[in-house]
Parts: C-alpha cells; sequence; structure tokens
C-alpha cells in the first residue's frame, strides 16, 4: 500500500464512521437535519479520499478533470435547486427520484468496468469471479432501480396511470418472461464477463421488469415500493463497491440496502400489509379506490363553535393528524389554533401514527414545516396509555388510524393493524369532510360511539372556523 492508498483507506474509515453516524442521527427527529448534513459531508469525504487516491498512483488525466468537475457542479448544483424547491408534500417523488439516480451511478459504474476491465479494480487475481458476479448483481438490481424509481415519481406526480392490461393476470407471465431473460443474460455474462450483447439483454430486460414490477402498483402502496426501490439501491451500490473495489461502497450500500428493508417491514406490519401483497397487488389497496364505506346508524355531528366550547374547557387536548390534514393542507392553519389552546393553558400534544398519511414521517414532516415543536411529537406506544386521561381528541382527517375495528373485530381487514386508542379519551372529534372510508375502504366504528363527534367539512376550513370561534370565546387571550 503506498501513501496515496493509505491516506484513501483512512479517509473511507473516517467518511463510513460519519456515515453510520448520520444515518443513527436520522432515526430522530431532533437529530435529523444535523445527520443529514454529517452524512452529506461523508459523501464529500469518500469524493476527496478517491481523487486523492488516483493522484498518488495513476495520476487523473486532464480530460477527466473536466468530467469529474462537470460532474461535481451539474450534479451538485441540480441537488441543491432541487432540494430548495421541492415542497414537503412532493418528497416521496423527490426520493423516488433520488434512488433512480442511485441505481443508474451502480448500473453504470459496473457496465463501464464490464466493457473497460482494466478501468478499475481488476486484475487481483482469484478476485475475477467476484467482479463478474458483482457487475451481474450491480446492473440487475441497478437497472430495476432506476426504471422503477422513474415509474414509481411518474405516478406520483400524476404523469402516468396503470393501463388496464397491466392489472390482468397477463402482468405475471410478462414479468416472469423478463425475468427468464435477465437471468439467462446473466448467466450468459456470469460465463464470458466481455459478452457485451448480454451485458445490453441484461439491461434491458432488468429495466422493462422494473416497470413491469412497479407500474401494476397502486399509488397508495407506492411510499412502500419506493423504500424497497431505496433499499435495492443500496444493494446495487454494494455491488458496485466490489465491482471497483471500494470498501466504503461496500458498506455505505450495505447500510443503505438494510435501512430501505426495515423501513420496508416497518411500513407493512404498520399497515397490516405483507410485502407480498403489496408488490402482487392485494385486495386492501384495491378497496381503497372502490371507496365503499358501509353503513353508518347513530352519527352525531356538531359544528365547529360546539368543538371549540368543548376545547375551551379541556385540559389536555391531543391532536391526531391524518391523510386529509396533508390534503387541505392545513399544518399552518392548525398551528395557529394549537398556539390559541397552549396559550390559555391547554396542554397540547401529537398523536403520530408510524402510517398516518401517504408516506412513512408524512406527518412529522407536516407538522416540522409549520413550526410545531418536536416534543409535541408523540408516537403510538407512548400516547395510547394516555388517551384515557386527556379531555379531548381532535381527530384531522385521519381514518384507518384511529379505527378500533383493528382491536376489536377478528373479521376486519385492519384486524391486527396497531391503532391509536383515541376512543379512550373523554371527547373525540372527528374533522372530515363527508362519511367516506379511508385508506382501507372499510367502516369505521370509532364515528358511531357516544363520545365521538363529527365535524364534517374540509380541514383546513374547520381549523379556520374553529379559530375564530376561539377567538370569539376569548381563548388564548388569557395567557
Ligand atoms: P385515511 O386514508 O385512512 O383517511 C383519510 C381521511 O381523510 C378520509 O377518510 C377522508 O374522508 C379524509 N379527508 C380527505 N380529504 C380531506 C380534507 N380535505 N379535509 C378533511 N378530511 C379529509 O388516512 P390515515 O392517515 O388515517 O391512514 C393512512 C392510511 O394510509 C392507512 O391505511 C395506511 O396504512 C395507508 N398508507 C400509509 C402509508 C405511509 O407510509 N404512511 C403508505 C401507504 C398507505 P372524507 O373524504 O370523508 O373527507
Amino acid at each position: 500500500m503506498n501513501i496515496a492508498e493509505t491516506l484513501k483507506f483512512a479517509i473511507d474509515l473516517v467518511a463510513v464512521l460519519l456515515l453510520a453516524l448520520g444515518i443513527k442521527g436520522l432515526s430522530k427527529v431532533r437529530s435529523a437535519r444535523e445527520a443529514n448534513l454529517l452524512a452529506a459531508f461523508a459523501m464529500a469525504l469518500a469524493v476527496v479520499g478517491l481523487i486523492v487516491n488516483y493522484l498518488g498512483t495513476s495520476g487523473i488525466a486532464a480530460e477527466a478533470w473536466i468530467w469529474i468537475i462537470f460532474g461535481t457542479v451539474v450534479g451538485g448544483c441540480l441537488g441543491a435547486i432541487t432540494a430548495q424547491r421541492v415542497p414537503m408534500t412532493s418528497m416521496p417523488e423527490t426520493v423516488a427520484l433520488f434512488n433512480g439516480c442511485g441505481g443508474m451511478s451502480s448500473l453504470l459504474v459496473a457496465f463501464g468496468v464490464a466493457i473497460f476491465p482494466t478501468a478499475a479494480g481488476a486484475g487481483e487475481a482469484g478476485s475475477a469471479v467476484v467482479e463478474d458476479i458483482s457487475i451481474v448483481v450491480s446492473v440487475f438490481v441497478g437497472s430495476i432501480t432506476f426504471s422503477g424509481s422513474i415509474v414509481a415519481m411518474a405516478k406520483l406526480q400524476g404523469w402516468l396511470s396503470t393501463p388496464p392490461w397491466m392489472q390482468s393476470r397477463v402482468r405475471h407471465a410478462v414479468n416472469i418472461a423478463l425475468a427468464v431473460m435477465s437471468l439467462v443474460a446473466a448467466i450468459e455474462l456470469g460465463r464470458r464477463g466481455d459478452n457485451v450483447s448480454a451485458l445490453w439483454l441484461l439491461v434491458i430486460g432488468s429495466g422493462l421488469l422494473g416497470i413491469g414490477v412497479t407500474l401494476p402498483i397502486g399509488g397508495a402502496d407506492m411510499p412502500v415500493v419506493i423504500s424497497l426501490l431505496n433499499s435495492y439501491s443500496g444493494v446495487a451500490a454494494a455491488a458496485a463497491g466490489f465491482v471497483v473495489g471500494s470498501q466504503l461502497l461496500i458498506v455505505a450500500g450495505a447500510m443503505v440496502g438494510a435501512a430501505g428493508l426495515i423501513l420496508t417491514q416497518v411500513m407493512c406490519n404498520g399497515m397490516n400489509r405483507s410485502l407480498v401483497s403489496v408488490l402482487f397487488g392485494g385486495a386492501l389497496g384495491a378497496s381503497a379506490a372502490s371507496g365503499g364505506g358501509g353503513e353508518y346508524k347513530n352519527i352525531t355531528s356538531c359544528s365547529a363553535e360546539e368543538c371549540a366550547l368543548t376545547l375551551e374547557a379541556a385540559e389536555r387536548v391531543v391532536i391526531v393528524p391524518g391523510y386529509g390534514l396533508a390534503v387541505a393542507q392545513a399544518q399552518h392553519t392548525l398551528r395557529e389554533v394549537t398556539r390559541a389552546l397552549e396559550a390559555a393553558g391547554i396542554e397540547v400534544t401529537y398523536a403520530i401514527h408510524p402510517v398516518a398519511g401517504r408516506m412513512p414521517g408524512h406527518m412529522n414532516v407536516l407538522l416540522a414545516e409549520a413550526d410545531v415543536p418536536y416534543e409535541q411529537l408523540k408516537e403510538m406506544d407512548v400516547i395510547n396509555p394516555e388517551f384515557p386521561a386527556t379531555d379531548v381528541v381532535l381527530v384531522l382527517g385521519a381514518n384507518d388510524v384511529v379505527n378500533p375495528q383493528a382491536k376489536t373485530d377478528t373479521s376486519s381487514p385492519l384486524y391486527g393493524m396497531p391503532v391509536l386508542d383515541v376512543q379512550e379519551a373523554r371527547t373525540v372529534f372527528v374533522v372530515k369532510r363527508g362519511m367516506s372510508a379511508g385508506y382501507s375502504g372499510i367502516k369505521n366504528d370509532l364515528f358511531e360511539l357516544a363520545n365521538t363527534s363529527m365535524v364534517f367539512g374540509d380541514a383546513k376550513k374547520v381549523l379556520g372556523d374553529l379559530l375564530v370561534e376561539l377567538k370569539e370565546l376569548g381563548v388564548g387571550k388569557k395567557g
């Protein structure tokens, strides 16, 4: 090992440690911002390490410098502009796009080494088999990740919808054919690493497979798929790490792969769905589109004024945000309401269900945007025992995540899904536009309970009315 290689090894080691610390910090809302910067710094360090290594060993040609600078400036500017401009509600699309870029980079790295074997890392005795397998894995997974992520992004943006034939069983036959085609190409490429036709066949077969698997998946299941594709991008990067002999890429890719897989599992558990039913089309996702909600008989509804009167008398209020709050973009109005309540000495906390909304952390992001302090956000396991001691629960555009059927009705499709026990509170107000079902498409027993009152209307409008009523009652002026 010469000095440049030793230096690169040391830099890589520091970068890996910083990256691991960054990923750890992302698990807490409070430290997530700094953790993200730390991980970005680790990546920048890794690039420096790579340049140092090349400078000290083979050197960097003037032409290569142009590409390095061009790539850094263009990529950096695009990333910075996207990060500045993208609204929080478009985060899933952005994550999908970035996953796709990750998959494409791994694919290009492996593709480049397959075509120009001496370009990087090749030549060590005994490493040829590992390198060939890594190229196959990196190209296969990278290509699926790229095409799948682009389809996911386009579907979430509303640019693409599922063609009818894709909802039929024909798609399984097509996907199996594409998988077989990719497998044949992979075996051929494994046997003869310089087989360019097999390489192209693998790129095209797996790229089409990525489209074929992602296109039929329903919009509401898309976040699960995005998290799975995120995991794939990690796997592709780890394989690319083997291809070019980069320990850093192997470790970073493995961490991303594992983190994405864990998140996918957490989301599936939170939605009470198996990954297989998400990937191959389950009844639950389809039922949402049907909008069937069952018959309601004993519904009590009230006005914003009555709701404000009960809130005024409360000591402890819990807010339950859901998908409808995000749709209504009512987070800022909500914050004004809770500021008024807090100013009147009422304790306000927010109950955050792991899959409330349509993407992981949807509610955290939404509330952070409205400057809700992190300390007031309570996770389901923490808040559930506190509901019996709560005076008022305000459910805002949430439905499935507060459905008691998940605990009481073994025949319910929601049975087993962890839910917020809001019915344990003294009074529950549910703000929604009508009696339509939530994502699961089923009736919600909470709406018929004696301590529940519906406040019908768009979440932003109702919260606006509530704010007016609270002001008229003088709530928030008491100091
Ligand atoms: P739900 O989808 O269960 O319910 C949302 C409710 O919001 C609807 O009943 C709707 O009723 C109401 N609503 C819609 N628009 C408005 C509006 N403008 N103002 C007021 N209310 C409105 O949402 P939850 O958050 O309770 O549950 C999330 C669901 O999504 C779960 O089933 C979860 O499994 C699933 N999911 C979550 C993912 C995640 O990662 N977070 C990923 C994929 C799925 P109405 O039309 O009558 O107003």
